[in-house]
Parts: structure tokens; sequence; C-alpha cells
């Protein structure tokens, strides 16, 4: 287990969670006593899985870890942040893409955050595995759309299979094949 004060908050949409949030999620929580992965619920923004189903499959990833917590939020990330007296905000980064909005966003969420300088929450940034590096959960479903619809492509199943998790391959295939119908 990691430092005994710092609480890291990895906030996502996990829609749905892949072997790429998870050793995100598995390092950061060696550096900190506790790790709350959350789940970002915003009306606004249309998913594939609920927040309860994004939820289970994260329950089910991190069942052997005592300290990684679930949870789900909405509304101002800086604010929930306070509130579950989070040292960091943890994030992933894959590109330089990702690098360039989360930097910004790492800079908004310490400017919301609190008024005085040394209250501010900062942004841990862990590097993508080079091998998990392209994964993400917008590949992942629109994969799923075209591998699972009609039949099952079995190289696309297998590249799948290699992202995320059985009972996550599972639901999407459950989704596709009877969305189908
Ligand atoms: P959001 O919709 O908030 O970007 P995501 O669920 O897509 O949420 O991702 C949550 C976090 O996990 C982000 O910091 C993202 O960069 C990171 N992440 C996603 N996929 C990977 C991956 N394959 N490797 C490393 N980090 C990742």
């Amino acid at each position: 287990m990691g430092c005994h004060r710092m609480t890291l908050l990895y906030p996502g949409s996990f829609d749905p969670v892949t072997y790429g949030h998870i050793d995100i999620a598995l390092r950061g929580a060696k550096l900190a006593s506790r790790l709350i992965v959350s789940v970002v619920a915003n009306p606004n923004k249309s998913s594939l899985f609920s927040v309860e189903e994004r939820m289970r499959f994260l329950r089910e990833a991190f069942q052997n870890h005592a300290h990684i917590e679930m949870d789900s939020f909405s509304g101002l990330l800086a604010e929930y942040a306070a509130i579950k007296g989070a040292t960091a905000i943890l994030r992933g980064l894959r590109t330089a893409a990702d690098f360039e909005t989360e930097s910004r966003y790492a800079a908004y969420n310490r400017m919301l955050s609190a008024k005085e300088d040394s209250e501010k929450i900062d942004t841990v940034f862990i590097a993508a595995s080079p091998k998990l590096s392209h994964v993400s959960s917008s590949i992942v479903r629109e994969a799923a759309a075209h591998i699972y619809v009609g039949h099952a492509f079995e190289p696309g199943d297998i590249a799948l299979a290699a992202m995320v998790m059985p009972s996550v391959r599972m639901a999407l295939r459950n989704k596709y094949v009877k969305g189908k119908g």
C-alpha cells in the first residue's frame, strides 16, 4: 500500500471499463492509501452502459483490492473531490492529444477547487502502458457494434478479449445481439 495520507480520485466515463483503465487504477492505487474510482454520471451525455452497469464492472475489476472504492457523481468534479477529501485527481495519458485536453482540465479543476493556493487540487498523470495505449472505451464500443451484430466475427472477438474483461465482452455481445433482434 502507498502513501498513508493520499486519497486519489480517478474519475471517468468507464463506458465500459477497459484493461487500460484497470492498469492506470492499479498503478495509481500503489501510490495512495485510498483510491476512489468514480463514474461520471452525465445526464447530457448518452452512454452505452448505465451507471449501475458501469459500477458493477468496476466492482468486479477491483474486488480483490480493499483500498479501491467505487462511486459515481454528477456536477463539478472540483467540488466532488473536496467532498470526498481527495488529495489529487488521477488521470491516464495515452497520447499528446490526451495531454492537450488533460492539462487544460487539470488547470480548470485547480482553478475551481479552492480559494487558497495551498488547498487547490492537483491532477496526477500516469502514462499508459505501451501495450494498452491504443485501448479506449470508444474503440471498444465501436468495434463491438460491428463485431457482434449479425454474427460474432472471431478475430474481432479475440481483439476485444485483449481490451476488456470477459464479463464486459459478454455484456457487449448481449447488447448487440439483442439489439439486432
Ligand atoms: P473520460 O470520458 O472522462 O475521458 P474515460 O473513461 O474515457 O473517461 O477515461 C478515464 C481516464 O482513463 C482518462 O484519464 C483517460 O485518459 C484514461 N484512459 C482511458 N483509456 C486508457 C488507456 N488505455 N491507458 C491509459 N489511460 C487510459
